[in-house]
């Protein structure tokens, strides 16, 4: 019987090893967890079978590392330290140049595949895993050719089950292309909700007057501080460089109102419009 140790059971190793339990039913799951409450949870839920600690790894077949990046960084040399010649890691973190940079000369580097599955939601915790989230969603793989062959053809067949597209990319370019399609996107969603919120102080009247395209442009903000704070800082550089972007462009379009030139905001805007045949590629 395959044991499946998944550190961290909310919503990535949560929805991971939901998936794997259903594609494979003899597969015993593990949980890891610092939040007690979660790990409680998580086994009412049926998402793990059992609760574990860091000390039992060696037996694990595969083990899932889905903790905040920061967290990972901290621990990724005990788990490497504790796991058995055999063992495949995976972590999912979603920033790649410092994690795999920390791990370089560990004498087990070869047993972890880094990737960073294009997946999720607003959500987290355990109540937040979903079973199917990861079909037909993109994961990336970062420096392959350091995972041993074996572990990564087994990870290969484990994301192509669970309806996975393949992207290898090398960590660095993985924190910048990530930076504008991911980090600056949250950023935008928090402050513009941040905005709206000083603004409108009275919430109900946000409530009663906001439409869809608030709701969902601002989805984003309701995710977990806990979680983007280190993406952050990890990635400063390269969101820095986002925002810089993002800012010019909202100066640009601010100047164009003040200059009354709506032809030109006519135009930025149906240029920008070229985004919907770009989403239509990769649906
Ligand atoms: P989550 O729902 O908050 O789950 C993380 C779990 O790990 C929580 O139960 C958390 O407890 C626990 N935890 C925190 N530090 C720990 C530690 N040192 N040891 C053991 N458990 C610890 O987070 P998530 O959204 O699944 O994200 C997990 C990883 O996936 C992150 O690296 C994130 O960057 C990456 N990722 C996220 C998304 C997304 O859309 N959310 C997408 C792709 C990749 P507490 O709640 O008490 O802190």
């Amino acid at each position: 019987m395959e044991k499946v140790y998944v550190i961290g059971i909310g919503l990535i190793g949560g929805s991971m090893v939901l998936d794997i339990k259903k594609l494979r039913p003899n597969t015993s799951i593990y949980g890891i967890d610092t939040n007690e409450s979660h790990l409680t949870e998580a086994l009412e839920l049926n998402i793990i079978d059992k609760k574990a600690s860091l000390k039992d790894i060696y037996n694990a077949d595969l083990v899932i590392l889905s903790i905040p990046v920061d967290a990972s960084l901290k621990l990724v040399d005990e788990v490497l330290n504790n796991i058995s010649d055999t063992t495949l890691v995976i972590d999912v973190g979603s920033t790649k140049q410092l994690f795999c940079k920390a791990i370089t000369y560990h004498r087990n580097r070869r047993n972890l595949l880094a990737t960073h599955p294009i997946a999720g939601t607003e959500h987290s915790g355990p109540r937040a895993a979903i079973l199917g989230l990861f079909k037909n969603k993109t994961i990336i793989i970062c420096e392959v050719e350091k995972t041993a062959f074996k572990l990564q053809e087994k990870a290969l067949k484990l994301f192509s089950e669970l309806g996975m597209r393949i992207r290898y990319m090398n960590p660095e370019a993985h924190d910048k292309h990530i930076a504008y399609v991911s980090h600056l996107s949250h950023i935008s969603s928090f402050m513009l909700g941040k905005t709206v919120i000083e603004k409108e102080k009275n919430e109900r009247d946000i409530f009663d007057m906001a439409g869809s395209g608030f709701e969902s442009t601002v989805r984003l903000a309701k995710s977990s501080p806990e979680m983007w704070t280190p993406i952050f800082k990890q990635n400063k550089e390269n969101v820095l460089e986002t925002l810089d972007e993002y800012i010019a462009n909202l100066k640009q379009f601010k100047l164009l109102m003040e200059k009354d030139d709506f032809q030109a905001i006519y135009q930025e805007m149906k240029d920008t419009n070229h985004i919907k045949q770009i989403l239509k590629g990769i649906e």
